[in-house]
């Protein structure tokens, strides 16, 4: 690749996650604070579910073949509620008063349930509007899961189902990837948190530090555990004995800033000192500078490097298409992106540009996507406003009703 050339971005994440080997480090949790952790190996069921012949509704369990025909009146032989653990068998030609999860007692082999019954007597009998099928309301044992199934596979991430799914066949503690240590850092003198200067004392040329917001938001939903090291020292030697440091103990030191060409910060040689950097111009818009590179520990081991562009609509669009798969790659997700869907462009995009184009878009009512009028690298107002954005490939126009690919930033988000 010559300096001038760009990479595509399936290149450099094809590059990127080629260099990657996912930690091998896990630990056992609590199942209750497994939420969105990337499952380290299979969870077997070691029972069936349900575990055994279940009412699916209230109503009458009883036997097909004693409800000859429409209207049979059966003497109430028992009543079985949920939770329940002895059920005498039911007794031949009766019904048995059943309520939703109960067991069904042995002999029974259907539930009808109580709309289509009228409770006679006060109960001691029970007039059945018509048969049932052999099986109706009943939820039959191991119909959902069978003993020795995979419920959930290593590599999952775990997300509120799978955790309920998990806590249904008695789990209580999760084997997952233990978090990716990250170290974040923001490059750029222009910097000021918020919070520390108002806004009309802010002085010309100054900005507020955004990406620091989005990026410790990011990293713990991706199951990371986050050492803000705030702004890189404004000297050479202080650059490389902090990056140093963190290299010793994380396993990602992610960068925000300075990785255009002819920014100089001491990110780039400081890096470059402690091990090896690729700087990449990518395809892409927005967001073409990224750097990639790895810091040497003294265990022998090594710690990645990753560099966002600071425009912050550039450094989240690339934080999400490079940064999150690294991160997922890591602890051993099978899983990388989300899925695109095919919707409805209402809007014209009449001049694309050179680079693949990820806009800032938003469903609408009618079920097409509206283009958010600004698409700057830096709008993050446009970035707000958005729930989604069109992958578009370089040099393909888009008119008012053309399918585009889009990409749920809810679920890119998760
Ligand atoms: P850079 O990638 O360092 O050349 O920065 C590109 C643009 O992004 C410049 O206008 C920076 O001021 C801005 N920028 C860099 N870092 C941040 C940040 N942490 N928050 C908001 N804007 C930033
Ligand atoms: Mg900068």
């Amino acid at each position: 690749m010559s300096d001038n050339s760009l990479m595509s971005l399936n290149d450099a994440r094809a590059r990127l996650l080629a260099t990657v080997t996912p930690l091998a480090r896990t630990e056992v949790i609590d199942l209750l604070a497994a939420d969105g952790r990337v499952l380290a190996r299979d969870l077997i069921s070691t029972m069936q579910m349900p575990p055994c012949d279940c009412a699916a509704m209230d109503g009458y369990a009883l036997r097909v073949a004693g409800v000859p025909a429409d209207g049979a009146v059966l003497t109430v032989s028992q009543r079985i509620a949920a939770g329940q653990t002895a059920v005498p068998p039911l007794t031949p030609g009766s019904a048995a008063r059943i309520f939703t999860g109960a067991p069904l007692p042995a002999g029974a082999d259907a539930v009808v349930m109580q709309e289509d019954a009228q409770s006679l007597d006060d109960g001691a009998r029970v007039r059945i509007a018509a048969p049932p099928r052999v099986g109706q309301h009943v939820r039959s044992a191991g119909e959902d899961i069978a003993r020795g199934a995979t419920i959930v596979h290593q590599g999952e991430r775990l997300l509120p189902a799978s955790l309920a799914l998990a806590a249904s066949i008695g789990l209580a503690r999760v084997e997952v990837a233990a978090p990716p240590r990250v170290a974040l850092f923001c490059t750029g003198d222009e910097l000021v948190m918020p919070g520390s200067v108002a806004p009309q004392d802010l002085p010309p040329g100054r900005i507020y530090d955004s990406n620091r917001y989005f990026l410790r938001a990011l990293l713990p939903r991706l199951g990371c555990q986050v050492d803000d090291l705030g702004v890189v020292p404004d000297r050479l030697d202080a650059t490389v004995a902090a990056l140093d440091r963190a290299a010793q103990t994380h396993d990602l030191i992610l960068t925000s800033g300075g990785v255009s060409v002819g920014e100089e910060d001491h990110v780039k040689p400081a890096v470059r000192q402690l091990g090896q950097l690729d700087l990449w111009r990518i395809a892409v818009k927005p967001g073409k500078p990224f750097a990639f590179g790895q810091l040497r520990r003294a265990d022998g081991g090594h710690c990645y490097f990753t560099g966002l562009p600071g425009n912050p609509v550039s450094g989240f669009i690339t934080f999400l298409l490079l940064v999150r798969p690294l991160l997922l790659r890591l602890q051993g997700a099978t899983r990388l992106d989300e899925a695109a869907v095919p919707l409805r462009a209402d809007f014209d995009w009449p001049k694309p540009g050179n680079r693949r184009e990820f806009l800032r878009v938003r469903r609408n009512t009618e079920g097409g996507l509206d283009l958010h009028p600004s698409q700057g690298s830096a709008a993050l107002a446009a970035l707000h406003w958005a729930d989604g954005l069109v992958d578009l490939p370089a040099g393909q126009p888009v008119a008012r009703g053309d399918k585009v690919s889009y990409l749920p930033l809810a679920e890119w988000l998760a």
